[in-house]
Protein backbone atom coordinates (compact mmCIF):
# COMPACT_ATOMS: atom_id res chain seq x y z
CA UNK A 1 0.00 0.00 0.00
CA UNK A 2 1.19 3.61 -1.00
CA UNK A 3 1.89 6.16 1.69
CA UNK A 4 1.92 9.30 -0.18
CA UNK A 5 3.48 12.71 0.61
CA UNK A 6 1.93 14.27 -1.76
CA UNK A 7 0.64 17.78 0.77
CA UNK A 8 -2.47 20.01 -0.01
CA UNK A 9 -3.78 23.23 1.21
CA UNK A 10 -7.12 22.40 3.25
CA UNK A 11 -9.17 25.08 5.44
CA UNK A 12 -10.74 22.06 7.50
CA UNK A 13 -11.94 18.72 8.08
CA UNK A 14 -14.86 18.45 9.71
CA UNK A 15 -15.85 15.06 11.42
CA UNK A 16 -19.19 13.05 11.75
CA UNK A 17 -20.75 15.60 9.43
CA UNK A 18 -24.80 13.61 7.80
CA UNK A 19 -25.02 16.23 4.99
CA UNK A 20 -22.42 15.79 2.79
CA UNK A 21 -23.27 12.31 1.31
CA UNK A 22 -24.00 9.42 3.21
CA UNK A 23 -23.69 7.70 6.79
CA UNK A 24 -21.31 8.99 8.72
CA UNK A 25 -18.68 11.26 6.58
CA UNK A 26 -15.30 12.71 7.61
CA UNK A 27 -15.30 16.03 5.12
CA UNK A 28 -12.39 17.24 3.99
CA UNK A 29 -12.56 21.14 2.95
CA UNK A 30 -10.01 21.95 0.16
CA UNK A 31 -8.37 25.99 -0.44
CA UNK A 32 -9.21 27.59 -3.43
CA UNK A 33 -11.86 28.31 -6.15
CA UNK A 34 -12.51 28.99 -9.85
CA UNK A 35 -15.65 30.56 -9.06
CA UNK A 36 -16.40 33.42 -7.03
CA UNK A 37 -20.22 32.56 -6.59
CA UNK A 38 -21.90 35.72 -5.09
CA UNK A 39 -23.81 33.77 -2.20
CA UNK A 40 -20.84 31.49 -1.29
CA UNK A 41 -21.32 30.40 1.58
CA UNK A 42 -17.39 29.65 2.90
CA UNK A 43 -15.48 32.63 1.45
CA UNK A 44 -12.57 31.89 2.61
CA UNK A 45 -12.45 29.12 0.41
CA UNK A 46 -11.62 30.91 -2.59
CA UNK A 47 -8.08 32.10 -2.17
CA UNK A 48 -6.12 28.59 -2.78
CA UNK A 49 -3.16 30.07 -0.15
CA UNK A 50 -2.97 30.88 3.41
CA UNK A 51 -5.01 33.98 4.80
CA UNK A 52 -5.49 35.49 8.06
CA UNK A 53 -8.64 37.02 8.83
CA UNK A 54 -9.80 39.62 11.44
CA UNK A 55 -12.24 40.10 13.70
CA UNK A 56 -12.99 43.76 13.94
CA UNK A 57 -15.12 43.12 17.45
CA UNK A 58 -12.26 41.34 19.17
CA UNK A 59 -9.80 43.74 18.09
CA UNK A 60 -8.79 46.12 20.23
CA UNK A 61 -6.46 48.74 17.75
CA UNK A 62 -3.19 47.74 20.07
CA UNK A 63 -0.99 47.33 16.55
CA UNK A 64 0.77 44.57 17.91
CA UNK A 65 0.52 42.61 14.87
CA UNK A 66 1.08 45.48 12.53
CA UNK A 67 4.98 45.63 14.51
CA UNK A 68 5.52 42.50 14.90
CA UNK A 69 4.97 40.55 11.71
CA UNK A 70 8.03 40.26 9.78
CA UNK A 71 6.83 40.34 6.37
CA UNK A 72 5.17 44.16 6.41
CA UNK A 73 2.35 42.58 5.68
CA UNK A 74 -0.57 44.02 7.91
CA UNK A 75 -1.21 47.81 8.40
CA UNK A 76 -3.89 49.86 10.42
CA UNK A 77 -5.84 51.98 8.07
CA UNK A 78 -8.22 53.97 9.74
CA UNK A 79 -8.81 51.03 12.92
CA UNK A 80 -8.93 48.62 9.93
CA UNK A 81 -6.43 45.68 10.29
CA UNK A 82 -5.72 44.85 6.69
CA UNK A 83 -3.00 41.59 5.59
CA UNK A 84 -1.40 41.53 1.85
CA UNK A 85 -2.33 37.94 1.33
CA UNK A 86 0.54 37.86 -0.96
CA UNK A 87 2.63 39.50 1.37
CA UNK A 88 2.14 37.11 4.44
CA UNK A 89 4.94 34.67 4.72
CA UNK A 90 2.30 32.26 7.05
CA UNK A 91 4.66 32.29 10.10
CA UNK A 92 1.44 33.09 12.30
CA UNK A 93 3.59 35.13 14.97
CA UNK A 94 0.67 37.72 14.41
CA UNK A 95 -1.68 34.92 15.90
CA UNK A 96 0.67 34.14 18.75
CA UNK A 97 1.12 37.69 19.56
CA UNK A 98 -2.14 38.91 19.22
CA UNK A 99 -3.58 39.84 23.07
CA UNK A 100 -7.30 39.18 21.82
CA UNK A 101 -7.56 36.53 19.98
CA UNK A 102 -8.55 38.46 17.14
CA UNK A 103 -6.67 36.98 13.73
CA UNK A 104 -6.86 33.37 12.64
CA UNK A 105 -5.55 31.63 10.26
CA UNK A 106 -7.88 30.01 7.25
CA UNK A 107 -5.11 27.63 5.47
CA UNK A 108 -2.90 24.50 6.10
CA UNK A 109 -0.57 22.33 4.44
CA UNK A 110 -1.54 18.50 5.38
CA UNK A 111 -0.31 15.40 3.62
CA UNK A 112 -2.10 12.48 2.31
CA UNK A 113 -1.01 10.54 5.38
CA UNK A 114 -1.77 12.86 7.43
CA UNK A 115 -5.14 13.15 6.27
CA UNK A 116 -5.65 9.23 5.98
CA UNK A 117 -4.58 9.28 9.95
CA UNK A 118 -7.47 11.42 11.02
CA UNK A 119 -9.56 9.36 8.70
CA UNK A 120 -9.22 6.25 9.15
CA UNK A 121 -9.99 7.30 13.58
CA UNK A 122 -13.66 6.64 12.50
CA UNK A 123 -13.37 4.01 10.03
CA UNK A 124 -15.82 2.04 12.39
CA UNK A 125 -18.31 4.52 11.92
CA UNK A 126 -18.31 4.63 8.20
CA UNK A 127 -18.87 0.91 7.86
CA UNK A 128 -21.54 0.22 10.59
CA UNK A 129 -23.12 3.62 8.95
CA UNK A 130 -22.56 3.33 5.34
CA UNK A 131 -20.55 6.83 4.99
CA UNK A 132 -16.98 7.49 4.57
CA UNK A 133 -15.08 10.43 3.50
CA UNK A 134 -16.01 13.62 1.19
CA UNK A 135 -13.87 15.86 -0.47
CA UNK A 136 -15.10 19.66 -0.26
CA UNK A 137 -14.14 23.06 -0.77
CA UNK A 138 -13.59 25.50 -2.45
CA UNK A 139 -12.83 23.36 -5.16
CA UNK A 140 -11.07 19.97 -5.15
CA UNK A 141 -10.59 20.03 -8.88
CA UNK A 142 -8.02 23.13 -8.05
CA UNK A 143 -5.70 20.45 -6.20
CA UNK A 144 -6.16 17.75 -8.67
CA UNK A 145 -2.80 15.69 -7.95
CA UNK A 146 -3.25 16.18 -4.12
CA UNK A 147 -7.09 15.17 -4.64
CA UNK A 148 -6.27 12.07 -6.54
CA UNK A 149 -3.41 10.81 -4.40
CA UNK A 150 -5.69 11.45 -1.43
CA UNK A 151 -9.04 9.49 -2.93
CA UNK A 152 -6.79 6.54 -4.40
CA UNK A 153 -5.39 6.27 -0.41
CA UNK A 154 -8.76 6.68 0.78
CA UNK A 155 -10.16 3.78 -1.64
CA UNK A 156 -6.50 1.08 -0.91
CA UNK A 157 -8.16 1.51 3.30
CA UNK A 158 -11.66 0.18 1.26
CA UNK A 159 -13.02 3.62 2.57
CA UNK A 160 -16.62 4.93 0.22
CA UNK A 161 -15.78 8.51 -1.40
CA UNK A 162 -17.19 11.30 -2.46
CA UNK A 163 -16.81 15.08 -3.84
CA UNK A 164 -18.53 18.13 -3.60
CA UNK A 165 -17.66 19.57 -6.66
CA UNK A 166 -18.54 22.85 -8.92
CA UNK A 167 -17.16 20.77 -11.83
CA UNK A 168 -15.55 23.37 -13.12
CA UNK A 169 -11.81 21.61 -14.72
CA UNK A 170 -10.36 20.36 -17.77
CA UNK A 171 -11.80 17.07 -19.37
CA UNK A 172 -8.08 15.71 -18.51
CA UNK A 173 -8.29 17.02 -14.88
CA UNK A 174 -11.88 15.79 -14.06
CA UNK A 175 -11.36 12.77 -15.73
CA UNK A 176 -8.17 12.03 -13.42
CA UNK A 177 -10.21 11.88 -10.19
CA UNK A 178 -13.15 9.66 -11.43
CA UNK A 179 -11.77 6.12 -10.79
CA UNK A 180 -11.43 7.08 -6.81
CA UNK A 181 -14.36 8.30 -6.51
CA UNK A 182 -17.75 6.63 -5.67
CA UNK A 183 -20.13 9.00 -5.86
CA UNK A 184 -20.21 12.64 -7.10
CA UNK A 185 -22.13 15.27 -5.68
CA UNK A 186 -22.10 17.80 -8.34
CA UNK A 187 -23.43 21.34 -8.15
CA UNK A 188 -25.06 22.84 -11.26
CA UNK A 189 -25.60 26.66 -10.71
CA UNK A 190 -27.71 28.30 -13.31
CA UNK A 191 -29.20 26.21 -16.61
CA UNK A 192 -28.37 29.60 -18.47
CA UNK A 193 -24.87 30.72 -19.59
CA UNK A 194 -24.53 34.13 -19.48
CA UNK A 195 -26.74 34.21 -15.82
CA UNK A 196 -23.99 31.71 -14.74
CA UNK A 197 -21.40 33.88 -15.40
CA UNK A 198 -23.19 36.80 -13.97
CA UNK A 199 -23.56 34.76 -10.26
CA UNK A 200 -19.64 32.79 -10.65
CA UNK A 201 -17.70 34.59 -12.82
CA UNK A 202 -17.44 31.61 -14.87
CA UNK A 203 -19.04 30.07 -18.03
CA UNK A 204 -21.13 26.80 -17.54
CA UNK A 205 -20.31 24.94 -20.57
CA UNK A 206 -17.54 22.66 -19.79
CA UNK A 207 -19.55 22.35 -16.43
CA UNK A 208 -22.30 20.40 -18.42
CA UNK A 209 -20.18 18.91 -20.26
CA UNK A 210 -18.13 17.13 -17.26
CA UNK A 211 -21.58 16.25 -15.78
CA UNK A 212 -22.69 14.84 -18.85
CA UNK A 213 -19.49 12.63 -19.38
CA UNK A 214 -19.52 11.49 -15.70
CA UNK A 215 -23.11 10.49 -16.25
CA UNK A 216 -22.35 8.34 -19.53
CA UNK A 217 -19.14 6.82 -17.86
CA UNK A 218 -21.42 5.21 -15.17
CA UNK A 219 -20.54 7.19 -12.05
CA UNK A 220 -23.26 7.90 -9.16
CA UNK A 221 -23.68 11.41 -10.09
CA UNK A 222 -26.33 13.60 -7.98
CA UNK A 223 -26.25 16.67 -9.18
CA UNK A 224 -27.65 19.25 -6.75
CA UNK A 225 -28.89 22.87 -6.93
CA UNK A 226 -28.22 25.80 -4.46
CA UNK A 227 -31.08 27.61 -4.58
CA UNK A 228 -30.75 31.41 -4.57
CA UNK A 229 -33.16 34.11 -4.29
CA UNK A 230 -33.94 36.05 -7.98
CA UNK A 231 -31.01 34.06 -9.56
CA UNK A 232 -32.25 31.14 -10.26
CA UNK A 233 -34.96 30.04 -8.25
CA UNK A 234 -38.67 31.45 -10.42
CA UNK A 235 -40.61 28.63 -12.13
CA UNK A 236 -38.97 28.90 -15.24
CA UNK A 237 -35.53 28.53 -13.99
CA UNK A 238 -36.75 25.36 -12.76
CA UNK A 239 -38.34 24.41 -16.46
CA UNK A 240 -34.07 25.60 -17.80
CA UNK A 241 -32.95 23.03 -15.06
CA UNK A 242 -35.17 20.61 -15.93
CA UNK A 243 -33.60 20.95 -20.16
CA UNK A 244 -30.08 21.01 -18.87
CA UNK A 245 -30.92 17.52 -16.93
CA UNK A 246 -32.89 15.95 -19.46
CA UNK A 247 -29.66 16.91 -21.89
CA UNK A 248 -27.08 15.73 -19.38
CA UNK A 249 -28.73 12.43 -18.37
CA UNK A 250 -29.55 12.77 -14.78
CA UNK A 251 -33.04 11.84 -13.58
CA UNK A 252 -32.37 13.30 -9.98
CA UNK A 253 -31.55 16.49 -8.17
CA UNK A 254 -31.21 17.61 -4.70
CA UNK A 255 -32.22 21.22 -3.83
CA UNK A 256 -30.09 23.29 -2.08
CA UNK A 257 -32.09 26.45 -0.29
CA UNK A 258 -30.19 29.70 0.12
CA UNK A 259 -28.77 30.44 3.64
CA UNK A 260 -26.55 33.16 4.92
CA UNK A 261 -24.32 30.79 7.46
CA UNK A 262 -21.07 32.48 5.56
CA UNK A 263 -21.95 36.28 6.41
CA UNK A 264 -19.64 37.10 9.61
CA UNK A 265 -16.35 35.39 7.12
CA UNK A 266 -17.26 38.28 5.10
CA UNK A 267 -16.59 40.88 7.09
CA UNK A 268 -13.56 39.28 8.59
CA UNK A 269 -11.77 39.00 4.86
CA UNK A 270 -13.05 42.92 4.08
CA UNK A 271 -15.51 41.54 1.57
CA UNK A 272 -18.54 42.61 1.05
CA UNK A 273 -21.40 40.50 1.29
CA UNK A 274 -24.17 40.75 -1.81
CA UNK A 275 -27.15 38.80 0.15
CA UNK A 276 -26.95 40.15 3.76
CA UNK A 277 -30.21 41.43 3.77
CA UNK A 278 -31.68 38.38 1.99
CA UNK A 279 -33.84 36.15 3.93
CA UNK A 280 -33.08 32.77 3.99
CA UNK A 281 -35.43 30.33 1.82
CA UNK A 282 -36.59 26.49 2.91
CA UNK A 283 -38.38 23.91 1.68
CA UNK A 284 -42.08 25.27 2.35
CA UNK A 285 -40.93 28.30 0.11
CA UNK A 286 -39.58 26.06 -2.75
CA UNK A 287 -42.79 23.57 -3.28
CA UNK A 288 -43.65 25.29 -6.62
CA UNK A 289 -39.92 25.29 -7.48
CA UNK A 290 -39.69 21.31 -7.04
CA UNK A 291 -43.25 20.67 -8.35
CA UNK A 292 -41.97 21.61 -11.95
CA UNK A 293 -39.10 19.13 -11.84
CA UNK A 294 -41.59 16.50 -10.35
CA UNK A 295 -44.25 17.50 -12.65
CA UNK A 296 -40.93 16.29 -15.61
CA UNK A 297 -40.52 12.64 -14.16
CA UNK A 298 -36.85 14.35 -12.46
CA UNK A 299 -36.87 12.99 -8.06
CA UNK A 300 -36.30 15.93 -6.46
CA UNK A 301 -35.87 15.92 -2.69
CA UNK A 302 -34.40 18.57 0.07
S1 LIG B 1 1.23 35.12 9.50
FE1 LIG B 1 3.27 36.10 9.77
S2 LIG B 1 3.70 37.00 7.75
FE2 LIG B 1 1.50 36.54 7.80
S3 LIG B 1 0.51 38.42 8.47
FE3 LIG B 1 0.84 37.18 10.33
S4 LIG B 1 2.86 37.84 11.13
FE4 LIG B 1 2.70 38.59 9.01
S1 LIG C 1 -2.71 42.44 17.65
FE1 LIG C 1 -4.86 41.76 17.71
S2 LIG C 1 -5.93 43.25 18.99
FE2 LIG C 1 -3.95 44.17 18.42
S3 LIG C 1 -4.44 45.37 16.54
FE3 LIG C 1 -3.74 43.34 15.87
S4 LIG C 1 -5.63 42.17 15.64
FE4 LIG C 1 -6.14 43.95 16.89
Amino acid sequence: MNISSESGMIFNIQKFSLNDGPGIRTVVFLKGCPLKCRWCANPESQYPKLQILWDREACVGCNTCVSGCPSGAITNVDGNIRIQNAQCQGCHTCIAHCPEDALNAEGESKTVDEILKICLQDKDFYEESGGGVTLSGGEALMQPQFSTALLRTLKEHGIHTAMETTGFASPEVFQSVLPYLDLLLFDMKHWDEKKHKEGTGVSNTQILENLKQAIADGKDVLPRLPVIPDYNHSPADAEGFVRRLKEVGANRIQLLPFHQFGEKKYDMLHKTYAYADVPALHEEDLKEFQQVFLNHGIDTFF
